[in-house]
């Protein structure tokens, strides 16, 4: 016990308890504040609690490293300024051990930690859901966060999942958060496809008709990968010329132009699509 080091923020004469963190580091705390946060704690106390004082005793192991200890103790303490979590994988590490040690406030506060934009700087920065969707659909999921876990899903649902997939740290994603989330994508690429099959331009020649079908096929597999409004639209409506060269008609101009969606068209599209992008999808009953 002799070379155990001991954390600057919580050192000695500062609790009437000492714990110890995986990695060797003693903390003093309060007896008062673990009772109260962690029933767990509670019924320890109760039970060794009798008779010799703590100091005589071995620290307590708290099955965490110090610097998640550390993080917990913050969320614990009623402090005014606690470090922010920036780190996904410190986050989950902390709500890990709260949970271990039933602390159902520390629980509730980390979980806040989600969802939460704040101002840095002159710069307001994006809640985590929003920037890393996946990991914390993931993270929601483990944890039984349904609200959090919604609105993760939603922004899983855009963007190329091969991206959303590299964000995520350890590789173990469970086959029914895959499923799920694949079902939902393939959802919103038939709402994409209902939109090509509503749109059929006025075909002169059946030469035209080849190249539109190209055209489309590309459209639904840029779609299939990124599942955005503007990509789609670019494409669709970006001019577009068979060139067959069999033209008569009017010899000045190459190739047959082929119609795009009229402006209104477009704008009653992108109505929708703002409608059903804000929406907050259900978990799928695969997922839950
Ligand atoms: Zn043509």
């Amino acid at each position: 016990m002799s070379d155990a080091q001991v954390s600057p923020l919580f050192p000695a004469g500062s609790g009437d308890i000492r714990l110890i963190s995986t990695d060797g580091t003693i903390f003093y705390v309060h007896r008062l504040i673990l009772r109260l946060a962690s029933p767990f704690f509670e019924t320890m106390f109760e039970i060794g609690s009798e008779g010799t004082p703590q100091s005589n005793h071995l620290p307590l192991r708290v099955e965490a490293d110090a610097k998640t200890l550390t993080c917990l103790l913050h969320y614990l303490y009623p402090t005014p300024c606690r470090p922010r979590i920036t780190d996904l994988g410190q986050l989950t590490a902390t709500l890990r051990t709260a949970k271990r040690y039933e602390m159902e406030g520390v629980i509730e506060q980390l979980r806040s930690v989600l969802t939460e934009r704040y101002l840095e700087e002159d710069e307001l920065i994006v809640p985590l859901y929003i920037r890393y969707p996946l990991p914390v659909l993931l993270i929601a999921d483990a944890f039984g966060f349904i609200s959090e876990k919604r609105l993760a899903l939603r922004e899983c649902l855009e963007g190329d999942l091969t991206e959303h997939l590299k964000t995520v740290i350890s590789s173990d994603i469970p086959a029914r958060i895959m499923i799920g989330l694949l079902e939902l994508r393939k959802e919103r690429l038939e709402w994409f496809r209902s939109k090509l099959n509503a749109w059929s331009p006025p075909l002169v020649e059946p030469c035209c008709s080849q190249k539109f079908l190209e055209h489309r096929q590309k459209i639904e597999t840029k779609v299939y990968h990124c599942l955005e409004f503007q990509p789609f639209v670019d494409e669709l409506t970006k001019g577009l010329r068979c060139d067959n060269q069999k033209v008569t008609t009017s010899s000045f101009i190459k190739g047959h132009l082929i119609a795009v969606p009229f402006d209104a068209i477009v704008q009653r599209w992108e109505r929708e699509w703002v409608v059903l992008r804000k929406s907050i999808p259900k978990v799928p009953p695969i997922m839950a």
